[in-house]
């Protein structure tokens, strides 16, 4: 993550002045409001917030990365890794200071788990740990065609199923002896602070609380196995590459009995030779005779779906764009189809016979030049 740009002092809401004692406060008052297990605002935006009051907090209680900071900015106060991380923080004690009453001491936030190091994914008890399948990302190509007008398509992926020989239970299981089922380590730990209890995910079971003896020898344990499979997805019209979509809990399925994650299905679609997208509109460029650009006459233009014939006046100069109504991209939100513009141009040929050669000098002769520009 980015190093945050805003002021120390203006985080914490404090004077350039302020003594430890407010700079003390202001980092309980904040810090109680932005803990992600309190604050109302979303998890991650709360721990982000978290973050940067507790960096704020940890260069300006050192008075002497304070003098620092006040003359070189952030500057003068690299931390280790470049960035602020946890790791550079040193006022744990006063963190469990302020959650002692909010939280019985440390361990029981899923946060300080995860900042201190105790595991990331500490169960409740009583709750068992349930396994998320990975996401499966699929790239779909479609024809411009496909794009305007929506398509259901059939597509090949491999994820994991579950697997039928141990009934996605990975083999014979028993209960993990190192942490007796619990899934979790307590160790007491002291420091200069006081002595305080972390509790850490058992290393032996991963914090499952079991352990296989006997794995399947099918899918080694995980209780699924990769399978190719068909699946089916209805693509709206109106779709551009860029676009994805996620089909939820159709991914792959978690290990030993785990629930499914999503399949995404990124979108990309295929450049036409003939036509270019504008948006919801399509463009092409047809070329028209001599004869019909002064004197009108009937052309065939393709569309998305099949020619249609398009009447070009009499006097149509190169460069003059005919609409064909609804013949381009549908509207991913249901409005209106798109349109076809015509663009015709003068089509001059390349070779002239002798004969033509002598009826176009005639011809000249006969017209007007073109106008003057003015
Ligand atoms: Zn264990
Ligand atoms: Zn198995």
């Amino acid at each position: 993550m980015m190093a945050t740009d805003r002021d120390y002092y203006d985080i914490l809401g404090v004077s350039k002045d302020a003594t430890e004692e407010e700079i003390k406060k202001a980092y309980k008052r904040l810090a109680r409001k932005n803990h992600p297990d309190v604050s109302k605002d979303n998890k991650k935006e709360a721990e982000k917030k978290f973050k940067e009051i507790s960096e704020a907090y940890e260069v300006l209680m050192d008075s002497e990365k304070r003098a620092r900071y006040d003359r070189f900015g952030k500057e003068g106060v690299q931390f280790e890794g470049g960035n602020f991380t946890w790791s550079d923080f040193t006022h744990q004690a006063d963190i469990e200071d302020i959650f002692r009453d909010l939280f019985g001491g440390f361990g029981e936030s899923d946060l300080f788990s995860r900042i201190f190091g105790t595991g990331t994914t500490r169960r409740r008890r009583g709750t068992r740990r349930v396994a998320v399948g990975e996401n499966a990302r699929i790239r779909l190509n479609l024809s411009l065609k496909e794009a305007a007008e929506g398509v259901e398509k059939k597509i090949k992926v491999r994820l994991f199923e579950k697997c039928e020989h141990c009934g996605s239970k990975g083999g014979k299981i028993t209960t993990c002896q190192q942490c007796k089922g619990t899934g979790e380590i307590r160790n007491i730990q002291r420091s200069i602070f006081g002595q305080f209890v972390s509790i850490s995910t058992c290393p032996r079971c991963g914090g499952e609380g079991k352990v296989i003896t006997e794995p399947c020898r099918y899918c080694h344990g995980e209780g699924r196995i990769k399978k190719e499979k068909q699946i089916s997805v209805h693509i709206p019209a109106g779709v551009e590459t860029g676009n994805y979509m996620t089909l939820r809990g159709t991914g792959n399925v978690g290990k030993r009995g785990g629930i499914k994650g999503d399949i995404i299905v990124d979108i990309s679609v295929k450049e036409n030779k003939r036509f270019t997208r504008e948006g919801n509109n399509i463009r092409l460029r047809v070329p028209i005779s001599y004869k019909t650009a002064t004197m009108g006459g009937k052309i065939e233009v393709p569309t998305l779906d099949g020619k249609v014939r398009l009447t070009i006046p009499p006097h149509t100069q190169s460069g003059k764009v005919f609409i064909i109504k609804e013949k381009g991209i549908g509207s991913l939100h249901g409005g209106r189809r798109g349109d076809e513009l015509v663009e015709v141009y003068i089509w001059a040929p390349r070779r002239l016979s002798k004969k033509a050669q002598k009826l176009l000098e005639e011809l000249d002769k006969e017209l007007k030049s073109p106008p003057e520009i003015k």
